[in-house]
């Protein structure tokens, strides 16, 4: 009988796990969300080979195992256990996730470490491991948000506190314009795909990584535990670029008419993905279509309405946004849609440009309007794609981005 395996906690929905385990391995991986009352039955009765352990059992199941080994005992919390002849082998492959997330790359004189729970705490295990000096920052600790300033010299910095994560999208924990030595930043989040922290680093030049390939080095490291020494870890690279292509959005941008909804809805048909139109959520959320929300209100009041709903659609992963084409106009816009999209540039010949119904061409003339926007879709796009057939155009991204 084939072995199985699962993730215990007490609220799952959104978890990767069995995705990630299902890439790695050929065991049966299930999800058991279980409550408090049931965790002591749980550990005493389930009939699993081995499970991973997620928010908040960690530290109950370190108790409840009969033999833990030395990391999980210094790191203070159990991920991963074994069951063998009724007996619970407690590990913690978050240390080997994090470990293979600092990779080779391991030089540094001082790292700051945001946050002191669980995840942290593994942080700190591989730091001493690796011989990095570092510092806790805890909002109750002697090293706190009011006196960063001591620690300017960081040149790198971990976050593994929670802010910034979903739905909190758009916050982050420090200014790394603070931290002038600064030359890499890992965030153990993965959702969103980039933080507002990963952004600011970006920004500043400064190398940033999420914490995408932590989460699949520790499932890695389990399930070479669960298989008795399977070696995955030569499956962490691909795994993890899968689960970064199927979380990323895509996001349209271009001039009106270039064509944007309708290569959407071919890029939706073709790869199964839902398909936000951006103008056409607006229509419904306003109650009247564009034309008249221009004509009532003004083009200043209907670009706030459009970031508000690009924040908020920019939290959602894994779908396809076709912007409106003033969504250049606002700087705001690009980082909400930066956090979760790859931004493609859809290029049309301005000659075959349509210009009825779209107010703000019918005012400007399409040549003054490609001249003030095509430098800014240039500017913001990581790719772009000439579309002069929609039909080849969704083919050839859905080959080349999904
Ligand atoms: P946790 O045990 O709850 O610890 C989070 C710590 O962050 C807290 O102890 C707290 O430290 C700090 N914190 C919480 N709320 C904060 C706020 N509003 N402002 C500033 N600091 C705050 O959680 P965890 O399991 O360590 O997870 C932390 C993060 O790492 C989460 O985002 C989680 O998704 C991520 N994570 C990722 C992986 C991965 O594989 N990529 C694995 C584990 C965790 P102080 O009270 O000391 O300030």
């Amino acid at each position: 009988m084939s072995k199985r395996f699962g993730l215990l906690g007490k609220t799952l929905d959104h978890s990767f796990s069995p995705e990630i385990h299902r890439m790695l391995a050929d065991y049966e991986y299930q999800l058991y969300p279980v409550p408090e009352e049931q965790l002591a039955a749980f550990l005493k009765e389930t009939d699993l080979d081995g499970f991973n352990v997620t928010i908040p059992y960690k530290q109950t199941v370190l108790r409840a195992c009969d033999e833990v080994s030395e990391t999980a005992q210094h790191i203070g919390s159990v991920n991963t256990v074994i069951k063998r002849n009724g007996r619970l082998y407690g590990y913690n492959t978050d240390f080997y996730g994090f470990f293979h997330l600092l990779g080779s790359e391991s030089h540094y004189k001082k790292a700051l470490v945001l946050g002191s729970g669980g995840a942290s705490k593994a942080v700190q295990a591989v730091l001493e491991d690796s011989s990095i000096p570092f510092v806790v920052i805890s909002r109750t600790g002697e090293n706190n948000y009011t006196n960063l300033s001591l620690h300017r010299d960081a040149d790198l910095i971990v976050n593994a506190t929670p802010v910034g994560m979903y739905p909190e999208n758009g916050e982050a924990p420090i200014n790394l314009e603070d931290f002038p030595n600064c030359r890499r930043v890992l965030d153990l989040i993965y959702n969103p795909l980039k933080t507002a922290l990963i952004l600011q680093a970006e920004a500043l030049g400064i190398k940033a990584e999420n914490g995408l390939k932590m989460l699949v080095s520790q499932a890695a490291n389990a399930a070479q535990l669960f298989e008795h020494n399977i070696y995955y870890v030569n499956r962490i690279e691909e795994v993890t670029d899968c689960l970064f292509r199927q979380q990323r959005n895509i996001a349209l941008i271009g001039m009106p008419g270039c064509g944007k909804t309708t290569v959407g809805e071919k890029l939706a048909a073709l790869s199964g993905r839902s398909l936000f139109d951006c103008d056409r959520e607006l229509e419904k959320k306003l109650g009247m279509t564009i034309p008249e929300f221009f004509e009532k209100f003004g083009e200043a009041a209907f670009r706030k309405e459009e970031t508000k709903l690009l924040l908020s659609l920019s939290q959602k992963t894994g779908i396809i946004l076709s912007c409106g084409g003033g969504v250049v106009c606002r700087e705001q816009n690009r980082d909400a849609l930066k956090q979760n999209s790859i931004i493609v540039h859809l290029e049309r010949p301005i000659e075959v440009l349509p210009s009825n119904g779209r107010p703000v061409t019918l005012e400007r003339g399409l040549i003054a309007l490609a001249a003030e926007r095509m430098p800014k879709y240039r500017a913001w796009a990581d790719v772009s794609f000439l579309n002069d057939d929609a039909s080849n155009c969704a083919k050839t991204i859905q080959e080349a981005l999904l």
